[in-house]
C-alpha cells in the first residue's frame, strides 16, 4: 500500500501486514519525514511501514505535524 492522499486517508481503512492491526488512516503514526513535504506513515503498534503521504501545501503539513505530535 502506498500513496495516501492528505484529507482522505484519515477515513481510509488500513491494515498492518506485520502485527495484523486494523484501523483508520488517522491512527497511523508518522515514522519518518522526508524533504518536499513527504513522510512515511507506520503502524501505531509496531511502527511497521504502511505507506507514504505527500502534503499539497505547507499549512496542511504543519497542521498534521502539530496534531500527531500532541
Ligand atoms: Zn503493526
Amino acid at each position: 500500500m502506498a500513496g495516501f492522499i492528505f484529507g482522505e486517508f484519515e477515513e481510509e481503512k488500513v491494515a498492518c501486514p506485520s502485527c495484523k492491526w486494523i484501523g483508520l488512516g488517522k491512527d497511523l503514526k508518522p515514522i519518518e519525514f522526508h524533504e518536499s513535504l513527504i513522510f512515511d506513515l507506520g503502524c501505531p503498534i509496531c511502527m511497521e511501514y504502511i505507506g507514504f503521504m505527500s502534503c499539497p501545501i505547507t499549512e496542511q503539513y504543519e497542521a498534521f505535524k502539530k496534531r500527531t505530535n500532541s
